[in-house]
């Protein structure tokens, strides 16, 4: 079974999303398992105390290095937790990505601190070789929504868990371009604006082998357009291999 340890000062708000749909079966269904520890029962005062004033001066608070090792270190494989990679969710992380999603998946599963305040003590990250992992280039007021992203991706790839809906190879990201545009039944359909909108005939056609080059080429056309980063890394890519 795969699992998911989430260090969190808030573990009231897993499984939250987590706990519906795709993965919320998969978790009913025993294909994953999720454990949120509350970090404050590390505390070493009766006040509960997990932030301090950061050294130097400045605003916020910083997540104590003594309170946070303790609940890492309590969910180890030292104390029988499984051996599994230990991310720091942080905007100043590794982008996350499609790539490191199916690495995760593939593994026995993933450790996940969820950061408050200002974020951790420095000292922490490094004792405990922490992989600092970011969801974007935005700054969440804590890093349990950042979690719940990082799950939610590795949970859809796991074995048996989206079924026969694809293989995953033909979607955005995985082969470095972003996905063709869908359409569904009404093969016409008149918007708010009143004007028609039919599918395009190629998808009607019947003939599998125009509709795969109808798609391929709108993916690239989509991805040169707006993601010029991914279109670059793709035909330099290419350009390697040929
Ligand atoms: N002072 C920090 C922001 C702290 S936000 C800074 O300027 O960079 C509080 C916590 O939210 C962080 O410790 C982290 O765990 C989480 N968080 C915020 N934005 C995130 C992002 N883009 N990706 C992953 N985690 C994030």
């Amino acid at each position: 079974m795969w699992r998911a340890i989430a260090l969190t000062l808030f573990p009231e708000m897993f499984p939250g999303p987590l706990g519906e749909s795709l993965a919320g079966k998969a978790l009913k269904e025993g294909v994953w398992a999720l454990e949120a520890v509350d970090i404050r029962r590390f505390a070493r005062d009766r006040h509960g105390t997990v932030d301090d004033a950061p050294f130097g001066g400045g605003a916020g608070m910083v997540m104590k290095p003594d309170v946070l090792s303790d609940a890492i270190a309590a969910v180890s494989p030292r104390s029988g937790g499984p051996d599994v990679p230990k991310l720091l969710m942080s905007p100043r992380g590794a982008p996350f990505s499609q790539a490191r999603a199916r690495e995760l998946a593939k593994g026995p599963g993933v450790l996940l601190v969820c950061g408050r305040f200002e974020g951790v003590d420095e000292r922490v990250i490094e004792a405990h070789a922490l992989e600092e992992v970011s969801v974007g280039d935005f700054v969440l007021s804590g890093g349990e929504i950042a979690a719940m992203a990082v799950m939610d991706s590795c949970v859809r790839l796991l074995p048996g868990v989206m079924g026969a809906a694809r293989s995953g190879d033909e979607e955005s990201f995985e082969d470095g371009l972003l996905e063709y545009p869908h359409y569904t039944r009404p093969a016409s359909w008149t918007g708010p604006d009143g004007i028609e909108r039919r599918v395009p005939e190629i998808l009607v056609s019947g003939h599998h082998g125009k509709v795969a080059e109808w798609r391929k080429k709108r993916r690239e056309e989509i991805t040169r357009e707006r993601r010029p980063d991914l279109w670059a890394r793709r035909t330099a890519k290419t350009d390697e291999e040929k």
